[in-house]
């Protein structure tokens, strides 16, 4: 599939119908998010729908659909595109906010900077804080996959969701939360997240 063929030639946008029949729903969702001048980004998106195997376990795992759309944008690296074309373009400065040395990528936002590895490292999964060197979080991801359990990987992905918003919040210069208090929010989260679905089941086969 090309991503010419997801576009309407007429509206000269995203062929809606043709895109809900073709992908999974959430990615739907991230597809319609990107314009369509964002050509790379398309072609990373479309690669990951139809032949990666991280977008695969991605979507199986059991999670909010919003922390899987959140995990699949940060594969592709647009969690934060800016999707307002209408707006003049400034030039961004492209170092990170927290530690300004480092570029600001989504792999150093989720996984490298300093907080976020003493977030890792505090973390009761086996994230070790020496296991770094990744070019992206599309690898970080593949590498996690082959070593983590089915549980550690949601609870990955959901801690990591944790610290994009914590980091939003820190650069907005509003009131952060504690390491530890992190870590325990997304394990806690996590823990009412199976316990709603059980009872979602529960309650279907009643
Ligand atoms: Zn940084």
């Amino acid at each position: 599939m090309r991503v010419a063929e997801l576009i309407d030639p007429i509206s000269r946008w995203w062929d809606r119908e043709f895109i809900l029949r073709s992908f999974h729903r959430e990615e739907v969702e991230a597809i319609m998010r990107v314009p369509l001048s964002c050509r790379y980004t398309l072609d990373t998106l479309f690669w990951l729908a139809e032949k990666s195997e991280c977008g695969k376990v991605l979507w199986k795992l059991k999670v909010p659909t919003k922390i899987k759309v959140f995990g699949w944008r940060a594969c592709c690296n647009i969690l934060s595109t800016r999707i307002n074309l209408t707006r003049k373009r400034i030039k961004e400065d492209n170092r990170c906010e927290a530690c300004k040395t480092e570029p600001k990528t989504e792999v150093h936002a989720l996984w490298n900077y300093g907080v976020a590895q003493d977030i890792w490292a505090d973390c009761s999964i086996r994230l070790q804080k020496c296991c770094g060197g990744h070019d992206d979080v599309l690898q970080l991801m593949e590498d996690l996959i082959t070593r983590l359990s089915t549980e550690e990987l949601e609870l990955f992905i959901v801690q990591a969701w944790f610290i994009w918003h914590q980091r939003n919040s820190l650069t907005q210069g509003k009131q952060v939360q504690a390491l530890g208090v992190l870590n325990k929010r997304a394990k806690d989260y996590m823990e009412e997240f199976r316990r709603a679905q059980t009872r979602l089941s529960i309650n279907s086969t009643i």
